[in-house]
């Protein structure tokens, strides 16, 4: 089994990004965001431990996202590929990812960083739209769809997640700097990290962390 990690802040471009790249890549795109959005959805279990924590922008409890993560992990045979795209968020939760790749033969390759200032967070969370029916995202001003309200992929309704109003956002943003920014330290320490702009076009920046997959590992492996 072989990871990767795009870490970021809320409105750095992982999903974005991820959906591009994923098909080339041959990494399977894990988010956990999506698979909680649907959990909450379908009303299960951990849908509905999630779902107040989500409406005010804090993070579901690790260990209920331990589980989460396990049971994708068991999904997958011993040859997956996984992109991770907000998972791990916390010092606990990379931790456990590391215990369980290591169990599971696994590598993490190289943790693509998304670098940008917060005004642009801000700026892209405020104007993004979603699909809810294929999950794809938009972006009024950046990314904005051929049709009004409406995804080119799939016809489906574009709405704003709620936690994408202002007052969420910024708590999502004070989030991020308490409980994941000190994972981009962990990372540069053990030489795996790669720091990219994320202030730059969604199709560039696809292009510029397409290209450091095909890269290869920065860990020595396993
Ligand atoms: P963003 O990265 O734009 O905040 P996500 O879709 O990744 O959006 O996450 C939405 C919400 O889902 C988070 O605010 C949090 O409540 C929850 N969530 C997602 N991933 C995790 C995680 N690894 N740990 C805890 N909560 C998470
Ligand atoms: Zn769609």
């Amino acid at each position: 089994m072989k990871a990767i990690i795009l870490l970021g802040a809320p409105g750095s471009g992982k999903g974005t990004t991820a959906e591009k790249i994923e098909a080339e890549s041959g990494y399977a795109h894990v988010s956990t965001g999506d698979m909680l959005r649907s959990a909450v959805k379908n009303e299960t279990e951990v849908g509905k431990l999630a779902e107040s924590y989500m409406k005010r922008g804090e993070l579901v409890p690790d260990d209920v996202m331990i589980k989460v993560i396990e049971e994708r992990l068991d999904s997958g045979g011993s040859d997956a590929a996984y992109m991770f795209d907000g998972y791990p968020r916390t010092v606990a939760q990379a931790d456990l990812l590391e215990s369980s790749l290591k169990g599971r033969e696994g590598v993490l390759e190289v943790v693509v960083f998304l670098d940008a200032p917060r005004e642009v967070l801000i700026s892209r969370l405020t104007g993004r739209r979603v699909c809810r029916n294929c999950g794809t995202s938009y972006h009024v001003v950046n990314i904005p769809p051929k049709q009004e309200g409406v995804c080119d992929s799939c016809g489906g309704e574009l709405y704003q997640r709620p936690d994408d109003q202002e007052d969420t956002i910024i708590n999502r943003l004070d989030v991020y700097n308490q409980q994941t920014e000190s994972l981009v330290d962990r990372y540069e320490k053990q030489g795996i990290l790669v720091r990219v702009d994320s202030a730059q076009g969604a199709d560039n920046l696809a292009t510029e962390v397409a290209a450091i997959l095909k890269a290869g590992p920065r860990s020595a492996g396993h």
